[in-house]
Order: structure tokens, then sequence, then C-alpha cells
């Protein structure tokens, strides 16, 4: 059967957009926070404003110092 949806994350095939939401869901679920820059996907809170803070420098685009 043909397959044309691909979790970006696992890499797993589904023939239904329906299936690959699913999967997303219950496979990763904890992956709920999304950084708006790259779409990465982070356990929690904590690592996304890590990430944020290494790679696109939030409070420096703010000009504070
Ligand atoms: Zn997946
Ligand atoms: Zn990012």
């Amino acid at each position: 059967m043909f397959k044309k949806h691909e979790c970006e994350r696992c890499g797993s095939k589904f023939s239904k957009v329906e299936e690959l939401m699913h999967h997303k869901q219950v496979t990763h679920e904890q992956e709920l926070y999304m950084c708006n820059e790259c779409n990465v996907g982070f356990e929690g809170m904590e690592q996304m404003r890590d990430h944020a803070k290494k790679f696109h420098s939030y409070n420096r685009m703010k000009g504070k110092t």
C-alpha cells in the first residue's frame, strides 16, 4: 500500500493522515512544546526556553542587556 504520510520525528509511514496524527499523539505525546522558530519539539517548557536562549537569543533581540 502506498503510504505518503511520514512522521518527521521517527520516519514511520502511514496511509492516512489521521493515522499519522494518532501516532504522533500516542508516540510523541511528550513533545508538547514546539519552538516557533525552527519547529523542534521539546519535552518540557524548560528545555524549550533553554533552546530558545541558546539558538535564537530572545533576550538580545528585544534590546535588553
Ligand atoms: Zn513518529
Ligand atoms: Zn528553535
